[in-house]
């Protein structure tokens, strides 16, 4: 048998999340964020559910390459453009769309021989200062850019650096006005947190976005969980991580567990060694007050070290709700478990100081995704 830790992706969550996007943008078309393997869920797992956004946004070409080979023919755009001018090629073929944010771009696509145009996302910096044209020299690159015979159509993008503040979201947005207000072109500003949270600003502020870009909120995490859980916006987790128990000891008073001899026991207890450690992607800096998920929604806290390839929880909370644990039984470290209890990704990243984005992104390869689309 190999080992038991594998992640579920599940289908309807991600197709449930899409909808609920679609619902608080009823206008835009939507790119679907699949970088970073979606989220770490594997671009062939979650291509199927998420067909229905009308493209799909990432980074590499490789991920590119995979999702034409799925069979996608729609939209793709690269969301930092290309690296170098090969790459340019590599558009024209796979009809991909793509980011233009500095002049190295502009110039490789100057240079660029091609019979058909492209269509480029133009980024403005809107304050913060990552990528894209500083707002005073934008409207003079665009008139560049739509005078070239490689340049089909331009669309106006930017991105925000703190979609959860009104404030700052204002700032950014007379920006982008600014900027742009007498441009042609298709506008593309909102990410997750946008989207759920600001698209009434963005309507006050008479700015229609033709194209919002969600990531985590497609994969059921929350752009901002200290200002409002994943739960709380309706999303659904599409992400599960599981393993099991593979070995079980009982300690006494005195006793200590795990590398570096850190936890001492403090009472009887029984210990679960869970096969997964922090080469599968689980944080080795989980802090105190972090649990594991059993079944019938037992919580046990996680106890000693994270190792490389197993970690410890108190299996106490078993017993004394008369759960049945042994070897074998079934621990879920996020996301939900097999009769439907759940415990949020964000949950367990806000225990070791980092957010789900993080989590799900740096699950390890030698942990098996699969969807759940074919039952579970
Ligand atoms: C990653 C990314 C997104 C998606 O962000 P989320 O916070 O995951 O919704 C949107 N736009 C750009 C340019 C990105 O790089």
């Amino acid at each position: 048998m190999s080992r038991p830790i594998h992640s579920t992706i599940h289908y309807a969550a991600l197709q449930h999340n899409l909808r609920l996007i679609q619902s608080k943008a009823p206008s835009a078309k939507v790119w679907a964020v699949i970088k970073a393997n979606a989220y770490g869920h594997g671009i062939e797992n979650v291509f199927d559910a998420l067909r229905g956004a009308d493209g799909f946004a990432l980074l590499d070409l490789s991920e590119a390459e995979k999702l034409r080979a799925l069979g996608w023919r729609g939209p793709v755009l690269l969301l930092e453009g290309v690296f170098e001018p090969r790459e340019l090629e590599l558009c024209s073929r796979l009809g991909l769309w793509h980011t233009v944010h500095n002049e190295e771009q502009i110039q490789m696509l100057a240079a660029h021989k091609t019979q058909q145009g492209h269509r480029i996302f133009l980024k403005l910096n809107s304050g913060m200062n990552r990528l894209g044209f500083d707002p005073t020299r934008f409207r003079s690159i665009w008139t560049r850019l739509n005078s070239m015979h490689q340049v089909e159509e331009i669309s106006l993008m930017t991105h925000f650096a703190r979609s959860e503040s009104e404030i700052d979201m204002l700032q950014s947005l007379s920006i982008f006005k600014e900027a742009t207000h007498d441009l042609n072109g298709e506008r593309s500003l909102s990410n997750s947190g946008t989207v759920l949270g600001q698209m009434d600003l963005l309507s006050r502020e008479g700015i229609q976005d033709d194209w919002v870009r969600p990531g985590i909120a497609l994969y059921g995490a929350s752009p901002e969980p200290r200002l409002k859980s994943a739960q709380e916006w309706g999303l659904q987790p599409t992400q599960s991580l599981r393993s099991k128990i593979i070995s079980i000891q009982k300690v006494k008073f005195g006793d200590k567990v795990g590398y570096g001899s850190e936890h001492v026991v403090t009472k009887d207890m029984l210990i679960g060694v869970v096969a997964c450690g922090y080469a599968d992607g689980y944080p080795r800096v989980i802090g105190p007050g972090a649990q594991v998920l059993m079944h019938s929604g037992v919580r046990c806290p996680v106890f000693g070290r994270i190792s490389m390839d197993m970690m410890t929880v108190d299996l106490n909370p078993c017993l004394e709700q008369g759960v049945a644990v042994s070897v074998g039984t079934e621990v879920t470290l996020w996301g939900q478990s097999k009769d439907g209890h759940r415990l949020a990704v964000d949950e367990v990243a806000g225990h070791a100081g980092t957010i789900g984005y993080e989590l799900m992104c740096a699950l390890a390869s030698r942990v098996p995704a699969q969807s759940d689309f074919a039952g579970d």
